[in-house]
């Protein structure tokens, strides 16, 4: 039958503000014109907020300054407000402009989590309140960082309280005790994409300060160029390094779930960074970005004895602690004992230092010695591994610039180097210059062409 002709369904988009974009009343109000705006083009949105500017430090250290272990079940209830706020604030500044929308909690979205505070994952989301909204033509407005992590089992009564989550409810009830949880620092990314993937958006946009990814930070290389695409695994390898625009879960989440990631200013109207599947050019620099990360430092385990078991009697208890233990380096042995130096994040050095010092005593290492003045510098590319000459080049350049190199380590898609955090910008650009990185790809220059238009 010919009728009328099927209304075409606009399209989702899910935008997601960080909080240096929804740090004053100002910046909100500028957001929320940018969201008008995008609704006027007649697209459904769910738009996703940070907490406002340093909120989630100030109470972060508002915690810390009652107690030194703040429990953590309170902490994420906390912590959870400041995305409230914004949330809230973003809504209200909408209506203002006319725009019909509603903020809603991470629970409200449906969003529940496996209930580890601080850390929790995303294990699912009820999308139906949010396409209820969206249907009933509102912009939903969906405070990031947050779920919920709902409880089925009994609790109370046979649980001894050491297991019993604090604030537990006695257990007739114990199926609807709800409780909120943290995604982890930068979590608000996490929750953007998650949601994209779940209500099958057309388009997923993370908004923050810079104008998307680069060769190497900006700050540091005057002449660091923004590419117009990256792939994920490449972005994962900037993102674990040590760039700082995008949270490293996002990103995973991301790739598992095919979601195109656009990462844009939310201050200038430019065009952004895509990641996204990116099949390897052959032809194309391999390097694709420099990554640095000063918070790291180095320990040193000196004349470990050369047996079986010991590499695990140090490390169990790192891992036992949760002390992240990245590049490990042991020399060839040496007339019964050995030399192991490794890096450990720079704030659990003191940590890492404590759990290691009866160790070396009892098992009669000569010594330990750390450095907390070093840095990580690293070349990140797709395919870099099989590709000859790489590893040279860095070398070549990095002596060329007078840098020493203390430590190295490669995978598949990165060269990495330990160097004095006293030469980290010396060698980011010695590096940036080495590979070219300021000179666009046939690949990326089409979309460069595009942004100068
Ligand atoms: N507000 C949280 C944080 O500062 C989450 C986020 O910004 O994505 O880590
Ligand atoms: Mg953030």
């Amino acid at each position: 039958m010919r009728g009328m002709p099927p209304t075409p369904s606009a399209q989702l988009v899910v935008m997601k503000f960080g909080g240096s974009s929804v740090a004053t009343a100002d910046r909100i109000r500028h957001v929320a014109r940018r969201i008008a705006r995008e609704r006027a083009r007649g697209s459904d949105l769910v738009v996703v907020v940070s907490a406002m500017g340093d909120t989630t430090d100030e109470l972060l250290a508002l915690a810390h300054a009652i107690t030194d272990e703040p429990d953590p079940r309170e902490l994420d209830l906390l912590l959870g407000t400041g995305e409230h706020q914004s949330a809230t604030l973003v809504s209200m500044a909408l209506h203002a402009l006319g725009v019909d929308a509603i903020s809603l909690t991470g629970a409200q979205a449906g969003i529940s989590t496996d209930g580890r505070y601080g850390k929790a994952r995303i294990a699912d989301i009820d999308p139906r309140r949010v396409r209820g909204e969206i249907a009933a033509g509102r912009v939903v407005i969906v405070a990031g960082f947050q779920g919920i992590a709902r409880t089925t089992t009994p609790i109370a009564g046979e649980a001894s309280g050491a297991d019993r989550p604090a604030g537990a409810i006695p257990s007739e009830t114990a199926a609807d005790v709800a409780e909120l949880t943290t995604l982890g620092r930068g979590g608000s990314d996490t929750t953007a994409v998650a949601l994209a993937a779940r209500l099958g958006a057309d388009r997923c946009q993370i908004f923050t300060d810079v104008r998307g990814i680069y060769t190497a930070d900006p700050r540091l290389v005057p002449g660091a160029r923004q590419l117009s695409v990256i792939g994920y695994e490449e972005m994962l390898e900037l993102a674990y390094q040590g760039a700082q625009v995008m949270n490293v879960r996002a990103v995973e989440l991301g790739w598992v779930d095919g979601v195109v990631i656009e990462v844009l200013s939310s201050f200038e109207d430019a065009p952004g960074t895509l990641i996204k599947e990116d099949p390897i050019v052959e032809q194309r620099n391999k390097v694709r970005g420099l990554a640095h990360d000063r918070n790291v430092a180095k320990i040193t385990l000196v004349d470990v004895p050369d047996r079986p078991g010991v590499a695990r009697t140090v490390f169990q208890p790192l891992a036992d602690a949760a002390i992240n233990v990245d590049m490990i380096v042991q020399n060839v042995g040496h007339g019964g004992s050995t030399d192991l130096s490794f890096t450990v994040p720079k704030v659990e050095l003191a940590k890492a230092k404590r759990i290691l010092e009866p160790i070396v005593r009892d098992l009669g290492f000569r010594e330990m010695t750390t450095d907390s003045s070093v840095a990580k510098v690293s070349i990140i590319g797709a395919g870099i591994q099989n590709a000859p000459g790489y590893a040279a080049r860095m070398f070549g350049a990095l002596a060329d610039a007078g840098v020493n190199i203390e430590m190295i380590s490669t995978s598949e898609v990165r060269i990495t180097t330990i160097v004095a955090e006293d030469d980290v910008e010396t060698a980011v650009r010695a590096l940036h210059e080495a590979f070219a990185l300021a000179t666009p790809d046939p690949v990326d220059a089409g979309a460069a062409e595009a942004a100068a238009s």
